[in-house]
């Protein structure tokens, strides 16, 4: 589940492995990956990379050379791995649905695990990126600064519960399924709280977590995770999938949730005054 931590030391490290480099290939095996058609892929062919970035949970490889600026803007959706090699993939890998080949033999591989075919990849010209929809919809990063209290307080006030507020990534950029149970629990607050419901001190606790949670997983990253990025990550999850475990604070048990296809976590004690939340009034509350 690639989320801002997760993409952003994607990114670090593969800026620091790949800027200046000159990129020889770029094919897209799986046809479905790209979603544009102009510039074809082959206009990467001689460019050199500038920059590997990340806004919100998508990727940017910013490159430079004859055809002018390009930006290859890549979104991993939940299975999705950037990777790194020394050298190219086997014709029989058939996981890799972006492939691109840089100077030494090196190629970065976007490969996606599991049956949905859901990440996806647009070229385009450098100044066609700050129109791009999926760019232009964002809500401002979650990490670094985050927002400012008062504006996180300002994003939030909609009847909307703070579980599906922190994860709509046009209120704020970054966060998804995983990291928004450590978000809520790190903060004391349930998962289903109004955010128009929240008053100054809630807001400010909330701001606090998310930016300790998210810098503190992606420092737990920078000292653990090195190229070529693992298939799966260690995730130093300490609330989300481990229901049923004592909560790391006040020791009573994690309880779960059910909604849709995936499994919010949460303490009782800590976040929602000792209630255990049915599955079928909490999918309710979520529409
Ligand atoms: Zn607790």
């Amino acid at each position: 589940m690639p989320e801002l931590p997760e993409v952003e030391i994607t990114a670090r490290l593969l800026d620091g492995a790949l800027r200046g480099a000159r990129i020889e290939y770029a094919r897209a095996p799986g046809i479905n990956a790209l979603k544009t058609y102009d510039p074809p892929l082959s206009a990467l062919e001689g460019q050199l990379v500038v920059a590997v970035r990340r806004r919100g949970k998508q990727l940017i490889l910013d490159s430079d050379g004859q055809s002018g600026g390009l930006a290859l803007l890549m979104h991993l959706m939940s299975a999705g791995r950037l990777q790194l090699y020394d050298r190219p993939a086997s014709v029989r890998d058939r996981s890799s649905r972006l492939l691109v080949g840089f100077d030494g033999a090196r190629e970065l591989r976007l490969r996606e695990f599991g049956s949905k075919q859901a990440a996806w990849v647009k070229l385009l010209r450098a100044q066609q990126l700050e129109h791009e929809d999926s760019l232009a919809t964002l809500g401002p990063e979650a990490w670094p600064d985050a927002v400012a209290p008062a504006q996180l307080k300002a994003l939030l006030d909609v009847p909307r519960p703070l579980h599906t507020l922190l994860r709509d990534q046009r209120v704020i950029a970054g966060i998804g399924r995983s990291w928004v149970d450590e978000i809520l629990w790190r903060a004391k607050l349930s998962p289903y709280k109004r955010g128009a419901d929240l008053d100054a001190q809630e807001a400010r606790r909330l701001r606090a977590a998310v930016i300790d949670i998210l810098g503190g997983a992606i420092a737990h990253y920078e000292q653990t995770i090195a190229l070529p990025i693992p298939d799966k990550l260690p995730m130093p999850l300490r609330v989300h999938r481990h229901q049923g475990e004592p909560c790391p604070r006040c020791s009573q048990e994690l309880q779960a949730v059910h909604f849709e296809d995936y499994v919010i976590a949460y303490c009782p004690a800590c976040q929602t005054d000792g209630r255990v939340l049915k599955d079928r009034r909490l999918s309710r509350l979520l529409r």
